[in-house]
């Protein structure tokens, strides 16, 4: 017997699965040369229309985020600026197949080797992109994976995840790719387990004789091949340990959130694109806790209609519960082009409320659509990536200003309190500077990398990036106590505020208040109903 090959990675959507390794990454299609670059030029335009074909045909079949993520792909293939090269190599002498791969991969490394999360991110697309014309090209369709697998590469292709069918099992682990990927985000909603993170120093393919059985814990990231007996019977009693606390959480939704001991804790919703309110039942949160706004900012910036119109919409949804929604917090790992500026360290450079105010006339068209749609529902306000007072004081000036402006045209418009994430160690430290805003909202994402040097995106240092670091939980405990003291409300909307395991610890540091995923709004229900606080 080999000896069982274990890996560990990045938990990426939370679950078990147990079955056959697929290997994603050999997938070389063969093509045979045309005589003519006339012939090259029509096997190229082909194959791209194939491509399209299909692109549209799963859009037709799909919705939501993923039809999103389709429509990117069909617009990139029908952009000249990217097949363009490609039909020149060809014109230059270059076979179809060479030509496109070239012109994609010189594309594709820009992406992969930015230092942003988000645009790492886009490779996946743009690989998925290249591949789909070289399958067409070769008349190769994609050797299909046998039911129950877990697809092990570099990264899969949103339309690879798309096209597969998931009702029998199987997960996702892959080497390289992203928590913050288009296919974890679809991973997270449909409920398949994925990792990411392996890493270079895991497997090249995977060696033949470990390939049969694979076992992937992405509730603690990590995967097992050619496993023992011993270790497959232990990884069966978690997966069924998991699978019993999803089913039991779901006879949590419905409540409101309570501790054993009778406390009660608010749970809310972090969204992003309004349509996401879709599928949620208002009547399970208390409200959103954090509306991200930078999805708004995609291609171009938004102009003050879109805004008010995505703003409405989710105000109009929650009623009277209050929905928080977040000035944009453009860089670091959330770059917009045309917006954000290239720097050697975007974390801990011109982002949030800082790009925001040095870019007052992007800022205020976002301020005029939030004062706004604040007459349709019970909004709140806050700002990103504050570290001084002043910057909470211009902001909150600039929206003054734009009420006065407002009030003078007759135009119908409320003011909302203002409120500031605590996620620069500066305010946690020191949240007394900060008394005369209307709430915080602790984001322990940036708070835990920024505090323990450690950035959120790399699996080399995740080990170190904790919220249960001692250092952490004492500033989020002693930005709760302040809150308390002033009566200025505190909650936490960073990922560990959905985490089954940091639950007890945020509650015992005195949070009664948390927002978290949607799809993990059960299960931090049913984790709080454990904690006997
Ligand atoms: C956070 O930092 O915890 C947070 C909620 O904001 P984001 O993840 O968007 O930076
Ligand atoms: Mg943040």
């Amino acid at each position: 017997m080999p000896e069982p090959l274990r890996l560990k990675g990045i938990p990426a959507s939370a679950g078990y699965a147990e079955g056959p390794l697929f290997n994603l990454d050999p997938d070389v299609a063969r093509y045979r040369s045309k005589a003519t670059a006339a012939d090259e030029r029509l096997a190229l335009d082909t194959a791209i229309g194939t491509a399209t074909g299909r692109l549209a045909k799963l859009i037709q079949a799909t919705e939501g985020d993923a039809a999103d993520i389709l429509e990117f792909q069909l617009a990139m293939l029908e952009d000249d600026a990217l097949t363009g090269p490609a039909f020149a190599a060809i014109a230059a002498g270059q076979p179809a197949d060479a030509a496109w791969r070239q012109a994609l991969d010189a594309e594709i490394a820009g992406y992969e080797t930015s230092d942003q999360d988000y645009f790492r991110a886009r490779a996946a697309d743009m690989r998925d992109i290249r591949d789909q014309v070289l399958r067409a090209l070769s008349d190769d369709s994609a050797a299909a994976a046998p039911a129950g697998a877990i697809f092990y590469g570099e990264d899969i292709a949103p339309t690879r995840f798309l096209e597969t069918d998931w009702s029998a099992g199987g997960g996702i682990a892959l080497k390289a790719g992203s928590a913050a990927s288009h296919v974890a985000m679809l991973a997270r909603s449909r409920g398949v387990p994925m990792i990411v993170g392996l890493g270079a120093v895991g497997l090249g393919a995977p060696p033949a004789d470990l390939v049969g059985v694979a076992l992937l814990d992405a509730e603690h990231g990590g995967i097992v091949l050619g496993p023992t007996r011993a270790e497959v019977e232990a990884f069966r009693q978690s997966s069924s340990s998991f699978a019993a606390r999803r089913s039991r959480a779901e006879t949590f939704l419905a409540r409101p959130a309570v501790t054993k001991a009778g406390t009660a804790v608010r749970v809310q919703v972090n969204i992003a694109d309004p349509s996401d309110v879709d599928g949620i039942d208002v009547s399970t949160c208390d409200g959103v806790g954090l509306m991200r706004t930078e999805f708004l900012f995609g291609k171009t910036l938004p102009d003050e209609e879109t805004q008010y119109r995505a703003y409405r919409k989710v105000l109009e949804w929650a009623g009277d519960k209050p929905v928080t929604i977040r000035t944009v917090d453009a860089g670091g790992d959330k770059p917009v082009p045309g917006f954000t500026v290239e720097e050697g360290n975007p974390f801990l450079g011109l982002r949030g409320i800082r790009l925001s105010l040095a870019r007052p006339e992007v800022f205020r068209v976002q301020i005029r659509a939030l004062l706004r749609a604040a007459v349709h529902g019970n909004l709140k306000v806050m700002f990103p990536m504050v570290a001084v007072w002043d910057e909470y004081q211009r902001a909150a000036a600039l929206f003054a200003e734009e009420q006065a402006a407002f009030a003078v045209r007759g135009v119908a418009q409320i003011m909302p309190p203002l409120g500031i994430m605590v996620e620069v160690p500066s305010v946690a430290i020191a949240p007394e500077v900060f008394s005369e805003v209307a709430f915080f909202s602790i984001g322990s994402n940036d708070l835990t990398q920024y505090v323990m040097a450690a950035a959120r995106d790399n699996a080399s240092v995740a080990h170190l990036n904790s919220i249960r670091n001692p250092a952490v939980l004492r500033l989020i405990a002693s930005v709760a106590a302040f809150g308390r003291a002033q009566e200025i409300p505190v909650s936490l909307c960073g990922d560990a505020g959905g985490d089954p395991a940091a639950i007890p610890a945020l509650i015992e540091a005195g949070l009664r208040e948390l927002s978290v995923v949607p799809a993990q709004l059960a299960m931090a229900k049913a984790a709080i109903a454990d904690v006997s606080i």
